[in-house]
């Protein structure tokens, strides 16, 4: 033992399974190895993937936010162009008809006012009966009709069938 070499047997048997177990050991550990790395693989071509897609998002949100803001910008046209266009029109409608004619607005979703087409109240789609259309037909052209069912302003057109 003093320069280093295994005289009893019973140690040397003793190392030499200890050299089986370390070598079995370090195959063990090299086939851990190769799993981790084959996991680590994948685990960066999923982030590779990921990241593309993330990628392709981001481009995808850009788009659609100019093309949102585009469209916001059309419509705030739109808007101020109709604001111009209704302000025009109220000039020449009387007031107390314009007051009637909000409150209903108000009132029945956003329309105050339905043309009378083919005999018919396009803001509730109620037929007038014949006795109706008479009494129309007899009214004065200044006066204000009102839908019997909806209560709308009914508004004459060439259409109306009266
Ligand atoms: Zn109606």
């Amino acid at each position: 033992m003093d320069r280093g070499q295994v005289t009893n047997p019973k140690d040397l048997e003793h190392m030499q399974g200890e050299l089986v177990s370390l070598a079995r050991r370090i195959s063990e550990l090299e086939d851990t190895e190769l799993e981790v790395m084959e996991q680590l693989e994948c685990a960066q071509q999923e982030h590779a993937r990921l990241q593309a897609r993330l990628t392709e998002i981001d481009e995808r949100t850009a788009e659609l936010s100019t093309a949102r803001d585009a469209k916001a910008g059309e419509t705030t046209a739109a808007m101020a162009a109709a604001t111009d266009e209704r302000q025009g029109t109220v000039q020449d409608i009387p007031e107390d008809l314009l007051a009637l004619y909000e409150k209903l607005r108000a009132q029945k979703a956003g329309v105050g006012a339905a043309a009378l087409v083919r005999r018919r109240c396009t803001g509730c789609s109620l037929d007038l009966t014949a006795a109706d259309l008479g009494a129309i037909a007899k009214a004065s052209p200044d006066l204000v009709l009102r839908c019997e069912e909806c209560d709308r302003i009914l508004v004459r057109t060439a259409e109306s069938g009266v």
